[in-house]
């Protein structure tokens, strides 16, 4: 291994995506899925190979170590192995996969760094199974509590305790998966892009500057329903109409926002009792607001609030909101993305700024440590889907800038390789 292999990237990837397969090309992975812990343990022997010393921490993320002139603190590269139901090939996975090849390089050049390097796999990334995602990277920075593992339950009502407990993990022992902050050195994650930005610019690499976070909640708008003939207008206590406003509030305070990257969505509506001849009487709706800018978010939740209640007292219906969500954007380490765009010079590839709309691992590991990410091509943009793809070319391509910035990062000693190898397919 002298060079980053397209060819064994592209081979890992099929190998990888044979577990969990679906009908339509998809994946289904789920978080503390049988299907999951194959995966991971097939990673796990891809690590072997590459002479890194493996462990599972008490959640059951996996860690590949390749040791430094220093004891610590280690460089992180990794990603995710889970998928959404019928999801994509390349979500999470690609990470992982550059990873490997990344750190292969420096086990197969026996290149001295003077900090460790580790290739991680997080546990449980996608929220489909227990509604709240990132469930590792969560325990690693230590904001997941014991309790959460006993009361997030799947829809067949098997709880995150007990599944992990079906895997022989231990959730008692779940405080010690978290890492000190002294212990990681810096974190970078490689990931698709799932939106159409670099494909529209033909850029490459993404350097990821900030990461979105969603506030929501679920509001429910509580009326009378009444016969749609008999009650005249001046009589109505109309839900719908009522939640029609909010909708329209929304968008209002996202618009009024959006100059700092604020989106605003109404997704669901659920209205009561739902016929022609009746007026609603009760509606249950869904607001997601997010940006990479939390005041700007703050003052677009302030507007909805200050809307609803508006809104609630001129109508005379009861509005009350559940607060689901709230989240603060994370803005990456500069030191990171200087270094990621370093290597993207060093190896070639065109880069740009780019902002990340969904959450990742990396959002929590920047609680503990400097991260940074690094996002490649989405095909369409398409993602959480069979159809969703990334070049092979462009997955290598981020290899070796992954490579470049780990150099940077753990201090890589004695010449640089005259060049990595050009890319064999
Ligand atoms: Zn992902």
């Amino acid at each position: 291994m002298a060079a980053i292999g397209t060819a064994r990237l592209l081979k890992r990837l099929v190998e990888l995506n044979r577990i969990g397969e679906t009908v339509e090309g998809g994946v289904t992975r789920l978080g503390f899925s049988q299907e999951e812990e194959a995966a991971v343990r097939l990673c796990e022997q891809w690590m072997r190979e590459l002479g890194l010393v493996v462990r599972r921490d008490s959640v059951g993320n996996l860690y590949g170590r390749r040791p430094g002139r220093r004891e610590g603190p280690a460089v992180v590269t990794g990603s995710h192995v889970d998928s959404v139901p019928n999801g994509g090939k390349y979500d999470g996975v690609v990470g992982v996969l550059c990873a490997l090849e990344a750190v292969g390089l420096f086990a197969a050049r026996n290149i001295v760094t003077e900090y460790p390097l580790e290739v991680v796999v997080f546990r449980c990334e996608e929220s489909s199974r227990f509604g709240v995602a990132t469930l590792g990277s969560r325990a690693v920075a230590g904001s997941l509590r014991e309790e959460d593992l006993h009361r997030l339950c799947d829809a067949d009502g098997v709880t995150v305790a007990q599944a992990m407990a079906a895997l022989g993990l231990e959730p008692r022992r779940l405080a010690e998966a978290r890492r000190s902050p002294g212990s990681v050195r810096a974190f970078v994650e490689i990931h698709v892009e799932q939106g159409t930005v670099l494909e529209r610019a033909g850029c490459p690499i993404g350097v990821v500057t900030h990461i979105a976070a969603p506030t929501r909640y679920q509001v429910r708008v509580s009326g009378e329903a009444a016969h749609s003939g008999a009650t005249p207008m001046n009589r109505r206590k109309d839900a719908l109409a009522a939640a029609a406003e909010i909708v329209l509030a929304v968008e209002r305070a996202a618009q009024d926002e959006a100059a700092c990257g604020t989106v605003g969505t109404v997704g669901v509506l659920t209205v009561k009792p739902g016929a022609m001849n009746v007026i609603p009487g009760d509606v249950e709706m869904g607001i997601d607001i997010r940006s990479i800018d939390g005041e700007s978010k703050k003052r677009a939740v302030q507007r909805i609030l200050a809307a609803m209640e508006e809104t609630a007292l001129r109508r005379g219906v009861k509005i009350t909101e559940k607060l689901l969500v709230d989240e603060e954007p994370v803005a990456l380490s500069p030191w990171v993305q200087e270094q990621i765009r370093w290597a993207a010079e060093r190896a070639g590839h065109r880069h740009m700024p780019i902002v990340s709309a969904a959450g990742h691992d990396a959002m929590h590991m920047a609680r503990i440590a400097p991260t940074g990410m690094v996002f490649l091509p989405s095909r369409d943009g398409v993602s959480h889907n069979p159809l969703e793809y990334t070049d092979i070319e462009d997955v290598a391509a981020g290899a070796e800038v992954l490579f470049w910035t780990l150099w940077r990062l753990a201090e890589a000693q004695g010449e640089a390789p005259l060049e990595v190898e050009p890319l064999t397919a």
